[in-house]
């Protein structure tokens, strides 16, 4: 049983029943799922949350799926206060959400879960993605639990192991000869020709949805209280908008007091059009060509831009930009600290944050939610110059010679 109601554009309000569509017919803005907030608010609550199973499904009420979910383990992913970070940084109150632990290594398990759980209630027999190599390994990883058949596209500059980290779970895997705006022009032209279910085009609704389950989970996990500042990673912006949306469900329900989270958005500066938009005072996201090591954020052309933007001005919060050589300090100053291995990504988080709290912008005392959404792992190839070991051979007196002042007395 479920709570959703209708298809509502963002832009001009039409509505439309619940099917696989994502763009309004009158204005061609993006359509969003609404709920029955009535009917939910006498059903959810703090305690039947906390029973619930240990995963993103214990807030299902509040997710458009009826009863019988795609499960692979997704979600209640650690919350920890990261006190030596914060000490380096002069902040108190920091924590570290880390959804690199989901299934397939990244976040995107979350909006994946819904968006094929959808896919399978809507009768399609495939899904299929465009990616920048995450999605389209937790899109393979769900059909293969679904036992549906999966399509899944990528640049062609994605990264040995992201395409392994896809393969494995027996996708049909396309790399196409070009960025990742093109493989989501050809995506969307397939999607018209073809009846599968595109996760992240005609099913895009749905899928948004899973990722509200990022701002549940941190608002439960301090105790039912949401952040006092939020530091998110943006590539299209889609995920950051329904973290602004979560949060202000739990207020609309009465699970928390009034949100007054602000959204700080962090793109890479070789693909930072919001960021540009934010800094110039635009309202429109201007498209730039990416060019990135952080690969997963690598967006030219984001599909939520305006509305990421729009988040993090209302909200009060901000938006920055740091240099990959920046970045890939924030990933071993992460690591280095608190002991987790955040891909690329998850270092312009650390680095951005690092900027914010100098500048004074995040306070000292502020409840600080920095989202780590993927494992180092997938981003192996920009930190191997860490590797630096010393070689000895089997006995004491080279060991002892080798490293020399090394050695802890
Ligand atoms: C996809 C992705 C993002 C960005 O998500 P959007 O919703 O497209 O903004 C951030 N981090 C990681 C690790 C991702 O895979
Ligand atoms: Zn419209």
């Amino acid at each position: 049983m479920s709570y959703t109601r209708v298809l509502r554009c963002r832009k001009c309000g039409q509505e439309y029943p619940i099917k696989p569509m994502n763009l309004c017919e009158l204005c061609l803005s993006p359509l969003e799922v609404t709920y029955d907030y009535q009917a939910m608010r006498g059903a959810v609550s703090r305690e039947k949350f906390a029973s619930g199973p240990i995963s993103m499904w214990r807030y299902k009420d509040l997710l458009p799926v009826e009863d019988d979910v795609i499960d692979i383990g997704t979600g209640y992913t650690p919350l920890t206060k990261a006190t030596n970070l914060g000490k380096e940084l002069g902040l108190e109150q920091l924590y570290i959400k880390n959804d690199g632990v989901n299934p397939t290594y990244s976040f995107k398990d979350r909006p994946v879960s819904t968006g094929v759980t959808k896919a399978r209630e809507f009768g399609f027999k495939a899904v299929a993605c465009a990616s920048t190599g995450n999605l389209a390994a937790s899109v393979a990883a769900h059909a293969a639990k679904a036992r549906m058949k999966a399509y899944v596209f990528v640049p062609s500059n994605t990264e040995p192991g992201k395409l392994v980290g896809a393969a494995i779970y027996g996708p049909t895997l396309v790399v196409v000869k070009g960025s990742y705006d093109d493989v989501n022009r050809l995506c969307s032209t397939l999607a018209q020709r073809y009846k599968w279910g595109f996760i992240n085009i005609n099913l895009r609704p749905y899928y948004a949805e899973g990722s509200k389950t990022l701002a549940y989970e941190v608002v439960e996990q301090l105790g039912w209280r949401a952040p006092d500042c939020v530091v998110y990673p943006v590539g299209s912006g889609l995920s950051f908008t329904r973290i602004w949306k979560g949060l202000g469900e739990l207020a609309m329900l009465g699970l928390t007091g009034p949100v007054n989270t602000h959204m700080y958005l962090v793109q890479a500066a070789g693909a930072s059009p919001i960021v540009n938009a934010f800094q110039s005072g635009s309202q429109h996201v201007n498209p730039v060509i990416p060019n990135t090591v952080a690969t997963s954020i690598a967006m030219g052309n984001p599909a939520d831009g305006y509305y990421a933007l729009k988040i993090a001005r209302e909200s009060e919060g901000g938006a920055c930009a740091v240099t990959d050589e920046e970045l890939i300090a924030g990933m071993k100053l992460l690591a280095q600290t608190e002991g987790i291995f955040a891909e690329a990504t998850g270092g312009a988080v650390i680095a951005s944050l690092k900027k914010l709290a100098a500048a004074g912008t995040i306070k000292k005392d502020q409840v600080t939610v920095a989202y780590i959404t993927g494992a180092g792992p997938r981003s192996q190839e920009v930190v191997s110059d860490i590797v630096k070991p010393f070689v000895v051979e089997p006995n004491l007196e080279s060991f002892e010679k080798v490293l020399g002042n090394e050695i802890t007395k």
